[in-house]
């Protein structure tokens, strides 16, 4: 588990099962109580300033707003529909490339502990309409696993997802540890999902992730105990000698699972606002991420050029398309004209989530 070198609890946090069950775990690190955790609010506004020191503090708080939100997408960008489960904010791995180092401004690993509100969230919202397909996860605010044996999260969550059959949970990781979550197999509506680069971007841009292999293997156990799988090619990036190491990166996922059990892989190339440039110059010195050449596209992000990412979204198509033959692929956040120029259509107009929402719905495997 991440080194965790002090906790802070606010006071209405105090008294959650989660709470309790968390404390216990980790017995022996300094625990403070904080009235509420706007105190901590990070002042400092160069977050390379106290990120690091982020990561080594847990706040265990209470989610006032909704758990529950639409992922926001971005005006003139193909957008597929999914739905965030806000259950915790900031990651203890360290990713060169983590849109969290812009985002986040509390300086300590929280994790909401209300968990009884987010069950109580998910039925009402449900309940509302029960035949629409809802595909939410866990993973866009921090990483799903790495604080999972902790907080005991997705051991909750996991029998309640089979009370709703168009209810699909995707559980996104950079991390292998999942045994605690096996025995709750099969479960088709609950997919695991890792994103995947070659093991040499994964040395040098994820700190403290697990190895390509680890993720592999830990892909292979969550199909054996009966659950589907996705995989991420998000951020896909640009080096010398990218097509080798990302062509044997696709053959090393074929032999670890069989393409019937997964339900999904993206495609998605570097991007971030371009604040988080300075961060990552900052914090590292020795990544080339931020030097690269990028464009700053309509959504105010800095992009690679357009033809480049339409060269490396078609080359990982051919090869998916060769190596996994019949595996559902897509494009997370691009635009129509990519769409284009690599499928050959444009999913608009909703069309995209609708595609997803019908292989969310097909659980074979
Ligand atoms: S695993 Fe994801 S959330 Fe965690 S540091 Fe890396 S990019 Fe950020």
């Amino acid at each position: 588990m991440p080194a965790i070198r002090r906790i802070l609890v606010e006071e209405e946090a105090a008294a959650y099962e989660t709470s309790q069950r968390i404390l216990n775990r980790l017995r022996g690190i300094p625990v403070e109580v904080i009235p509420e955790r706007g105190v901590l609010r990070a002042t400092d506004r160069r977050p390379a300033a106290w990120l690091a020191e982020a990561k080594s503090t847990l706040l265990l708080a209470v989610q006032k707003g909704p758990f529950w939100r639409p992922c926001p997408g971005t005006k003139g960008y193909i957008c597929c529909g999914y739905q965030v489960l806000q259950t915790a904010l900031n990651c203890p791995l360290d990713c060169t490339y983590c849109i969290l180092q812009g985002y986040v401004n509390l300086p300590a690993l929280t994790i909401f502990v209300n968990q009884e509100d987010l069950i109580a969230e998910l039925r009402g919202r449900w309940a509302q309409n029960p035949q629409q397909v809802w595909r939410l996860g866990t993973g866009e605010f921090n990483d799903s696993l790495a604080l999972d044996e902790l907080s005991g999260l997705h051991e909750r969550l996991l029998p309640l997802f089979a009370e709703n059959r168009c209810a699909i949970l995707e559980i996104k990781s950079k991390w292998s540890r999942l045994e605690h979550l096996l025995s709750l197999g099969p479960n088709s509506q609950v997919i695991f999902a890792w994103s995947l680069n070659p093991p040499m971007v994964i040395r040098r841009e994820e700190r403290g992730a697990a190895s390509l292999l680890a993720r592999l293997s830990a892909a292979r156990q969550a199909a054996e105990a009966g659950f589907r799988l996705a995989f991420h090619f998000d951020p896909l990036l640009f080096f010398p000698g990218w097509q080798e190491a990302y062509r044997r990166t696709v053959e090393q996922l074929a032999k670890a699972v069989p393409p019937r059990k997964i339900a999904w892989i993206s495609l998605g190339a570097l991007r971030f606002m371009p604040a988080l440039r300075q961060v990552i110059l900052v914090r590292f010195p020795r990544s080339r991420l931020a030097a690269e050449e990028m464009v700053l596209a309509p959504d105010g992000k800095l992009r690679y050029f357009k033809d480049l990412r339409v060269e490396m979204f078609s080359l990982l198509k051919e090869w998916l398309n060769e190596i996994l033959p019949g595996v559902f692929l897509y494009l997370c956040m691009e635009s129509p004209r990519v769409w284009q120029e690599v499928f050959g259509f444009r999913p608009e107009g909703g069309l995209l989530a609708k595609l997803l929402d019908e292989r969310a719905m097909t659980k074979t495997g």
